[in-house]
């Protein structure tokens, strides 16, 4: 059996943050990744503030070398048919980000395990008991198995938050939106370099160039609204677009099968424990309208880390609550702009989808 400080159940942006930064402070740290990064994943889109994360990180030289496409802005058709440009130019850190996730995924799990972390990926469901203070974790990675035992355990399963609901956390969700994404070629005249946004009766959709130049196109809606309205087919709801129909040749078959996705606004109701913290989507999740995901998964990961270094040094039992503290600001003030973004769309207000968003800050 192997003793470590902390084990990260979780590789993606959050838990890699988490556990490198344990790793480059000394701690001894195990991640454990559920899948081996080998498919496409949700969320390439990378914003300009993404930059000094991965400074602090150490990884930003190794990110350049992965070559990932810069987005100069979002082009948006919201609260009018017209597309209006918001250009990332005039923002400190120049261009965004247009990345394949899983490659990006994988890199900072790889960046995590030069700082000394012990990576694990393809690990099946994670056995975990409590032992006296202590958590006794198995893990079986392609038929090996691992014993260890943990003092801290930190949840960055995403949005399932596996381990902090078995402690008795609740999800409180704020919607039920998903994303429903396929990818195609892109056309030759396909602009990149840009995000698009497009509202419409429905709900909304973005697409985006990826950097080995096929185009990303994904139709964000409520659950409910999707599962009504999928016999009509992916095509009748492109069909009902202005702008994003125009990016693809509709002649040209996807490469990918539609693939779903969860995308709701929630959060747990707890985040910590006396020996666990959930960190990233697991603790609290964003619409990707707001294109932070990751940004605060990274952000929230370097935090988490940072207040377990201050439990085991000199920051004492209130460490976790003040990382607890932090969340629930984080994600009040992301909702107060989230409820005002969605007011800006008002053409369809009796619509199921708009209806539902319309008016909610009041
Ligand atoms: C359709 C869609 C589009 C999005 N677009 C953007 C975007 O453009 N930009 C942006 O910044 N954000 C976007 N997001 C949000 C972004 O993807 C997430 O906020 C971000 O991935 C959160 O990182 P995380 O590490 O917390 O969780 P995740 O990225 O979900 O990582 C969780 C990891 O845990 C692993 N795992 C799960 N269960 C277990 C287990 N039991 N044991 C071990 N491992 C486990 C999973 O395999 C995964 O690797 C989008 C989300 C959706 C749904």
């Amino acid at each position: 059996m192997k003793t470590l400080d902390v084990m990260v159940l979780g590789g993606g942006p959050a838990g890699a943050a988490t556990a490198l930064t344990l790793a480059r402070h000394g701690c001894s740290v195990a991640l454990a990744e559920r899948s081996d990064y080998a498919s496409d994943r949700a969320g390439e889109t990378l914003p300009p503030a993404i930059q000094p994360l991965l400074v602090q990180l150490g990884v930003w030289e190794q990110f350049l070398e992965q070559k990932p496409a810069p987005s100069f802005g979002v082009r948006s058709a919201w609260g009018s048919a017209e597309l209006r440009s918001h250009d990332f130019i005039f923002t400190p850190y120049g261009s965004g980000w247009h990345v394949a996730r899983n490659h990006f995924d994988a890199l900072l799990a790889r960046c995590a395990a030069e700082a000394g972390a012990q990576v694990y990926s393809s690990v099946a469901e994670p056995q975990i008991v409590e032992k006296g203070k202590a958590w006794q974790i198995d893990l079986s990675t392609r038929g090996e198995h691992r014993r260890f035992q943990a003092g801290l355990i930190v949840d960055a399963t995403g949005r399932r938050a596996a381990f902090a609901r078995k402690q008795g956390a609740r999800r409180i969700l704020f919607d039920a939106l998903m994303g429903a994404s396929v990818v195609f070629p892109a056309r030759e005249s396909t602009p990149s370099g840009f995000t698009l946004i497009e509202a419409v009766e429905n709900g909304w959709w973005y697409s985006g160039v990826l950097p080995d130049s096929r185009l990303i196109v994904v139709y964000m809606t409520d659950g409910d609204i999707y599962a009504r309205t999928r016999k009509d087919g992916w095509r009748a709801q492109i069909d009902r677009t202005r702008h994003t129909r125009l990016r693809m040749n509709l002649r040209d078959l996807p490469f990918s099968e539609t693939r779903l996705a969860a995308a709701n606004t929630s959060r747990l109701d707890r985040v910590a424990g006396p020996n666990w913290l959930a960190v990233g989507d697991a603790a609290m999740a964003f619409d990707p309208l707001s294109g932070q995901g990751v940004y605060k998964a990274i952000q929230f990961g370097i935090r988490a880390a940072d207040s377990i270094l201050r439990r085991n040094g000199y920051g004492g039992d209130t460490s976790f609550q003040e990382y607890a503290d932090a969340v629930a600001r984080g994600h009040t003030s992301y909702l107060k702009s989230w409820y005002q973004f969605y007011d800006l769309e008002r053409r369809w207000r009796s619509a199921p989808f708009w209806r539902r968003r319309n008016n909610r800050g009041c």
